[in-house]
């Protein structure tokens, strides 16, 4: 956006419409694997039923390893987040995205 507030196009309109397709896909893909997750889960993958801490949060070296959502997956940030990350992590590596959450390769 300029001063006067219109879209400036001085960086080609293609680069702004790439952006916000890649966005678009990368949320499509999240929330079909977040179906497909609950699928194939009850409690979140992540979760240690003994520890009550999360997986991600503990490989990530947070604070706070705790689950605050008893292992509820769906619309968790910290579930989204990491699927985003893999989503990246497909992509800058050229490796097809999986389709099914059981395909999904972890890193833990
Ligand atoms: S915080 Fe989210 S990702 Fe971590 S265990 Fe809980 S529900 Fe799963």
């Amino acid at each position: 956006m300029n001063l006067e507030g219109n879209e400036d196009l001085s960086q080609g309109p293609s680069t702004t419409f790439k952006l916000s397709s890649d966005v678009e896909v990368r949320k499509r893909w999240v929330e079909r694997m977040v179906r497909s997750a609950k699928k194939y889960h009850k409690i979140c993958p992540y979760f240690d039923k003994k520890t009550l801490n999360c997986f991600i949060k503990q490989m990530k070296s947070s604070k706070i390893v705790k689950c605050d959502r008893d292992g509820k997956f769906d619309g968790c940030p910290i579930f989204n987040q990491y699927l985003e990350e893999r989503f990246e992590w497909y992509k800058s590596t050229n490796n097809p995205l999986p389709m099914d959450f059981r395909d999904l390769t972890s890193v833990f």
